[in-house]
């Protein structure tokens, strides 16, 4: 065990993350954080960032990531990369456990962000980050006049399809039922766009692929198991992301599907415990929005410092 309580302790180690490591660090708060094994987050899947302001030319994910580490570093953030595996908010310091190690902080923010949900067809592992995507506004400026499937029925693969239309020749829904979760207005918008068809009952099987890359999968219908086989260089899977907050063990308010809900600015239901990002994101999962969160949960920590302290 640590004895000393450190002011702020950072969980996870995506663009929120190393936000709210710059403004702790330069508020001289000396913040601690748990970056995960894998850190980074999901933008160390992305190939290119283009959307980021001040980077015209665009930058790697990975680089970019790398780049915010440095950063914060250089004024004072201390980056362990292990995960927390659990947390215990009922009294104060708070306690967070670290590979069997504990750590004391008069304040946490949580970072950890969401990950997508994968499909987990045969042959998926192998196109992850190459062919099949889960983020159309990152990846698809890849596929100009390439024919793309997207996989869902909700407004996230609406909106994915929609979004391609602008690069892809052909874009193809591909749904499981002929029931959509998509709001009316955004399965219309869809359904009447010209590049867009959508095939309703139907499940990737299987992944197809060559030396190249991805060229195409075979669909199921669920009500027959027939088969067919449809062509495509690039796929998106939409069908939902899922926030990274078992760890907390219910300690922290979330919504139904586990994203935390905020109670004051960006404090949640625990006085002292804050969060930012994708973790609390329902909406908007871009990176300047969670570094933006993540500046604003640095000033939030801090203020709550000075006021009970
Ligand atoms: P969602 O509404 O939960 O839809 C997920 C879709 O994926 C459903 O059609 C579901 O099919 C399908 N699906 C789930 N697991 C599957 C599997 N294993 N295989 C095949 N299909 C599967 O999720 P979302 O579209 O990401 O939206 C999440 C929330 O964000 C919603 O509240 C949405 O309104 C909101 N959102 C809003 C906008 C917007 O307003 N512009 C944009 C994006 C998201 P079933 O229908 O059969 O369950």
């Amino acid at each position: 065990m640590n004895d000393a309580v450190r002011n702020v302790i950072i969980i996870g180690s995506g663009p929120a993350g190393y936000t709210a490591g710059l403004y702790t660090a330069r508020a001289l708060l000396e913040p601690l954080m748990f970056a995960g094994y894998m850190s980074g987050g999901q933008l160390m899947l992305t190939s290119d960032i283009e959307n980021f302001p001040g980077y015209p030319e665009g930058i790697g994910g990975p680089e970019m990531m790398l780049q915010l580490r440095e950063q914060s570093e250089r004024f004072g953030l201390e980056v362990h990369d292990k995960n927390v595996e659990r947390v215990d908010f009922s009294e104060h310091p708070f306690k967070v456990w670290v590979e069997g190690e504990l750590f004391l902080s008069k304040t946490v923010i949580i970072c950890t962000g969401a990950e997508s949900i994968w499909l987990g067809a045969e042959g998926e592992q192998e196109q992850k980050g190459r062919g099949i995507s889960t983020c159309a506004t990152c990846d698809g400026a890849f596929f100009r006049d390439e024919e793309v499937l997207v996989i869902g029925g909700g407004d996230s693969a609406m909106e994915e399809a929609i979004f391609l239309t602008r690069f892809a020749s052909k874009v193809t829904i591909i749904h499981r039922r002929d029931v959509f979760k998509a709001s009316k207005v955004m399965y219309e918008r869809a359904s009447n766009n010209p590049k867009i068809e959508i095939k309703t009952f139907r499940n990737v099987k299987k992944w197809l692929s060559d030396a190249n890359g991805l060229v195409g999968a075979v669909l199921q219908d669920p009500r027959d198991s027939s088969e067919e086989q449809i062509s495509c260089t690039g796929a998106f899977i939409a069908i939902g992301h899922k926030p990274i907050t078992d760890f907390l063990e219910n300690q922290v308010k979330t919504d139904e599907s586990g994203y935390i809900v905020p109670s004051n600015h960006t404090m949640t239901n625990i006085p002292g415990v804050f969060a930012a990002g994708d973790v609390v994101d329902t909406r908007y999962k871009q990176a300047i929005t969670a570094a933006g969160m993540g500046c604003q949960a640095a000033m939030d920590a801090e203020k709550w410092i000075e006021e009970q302290h």
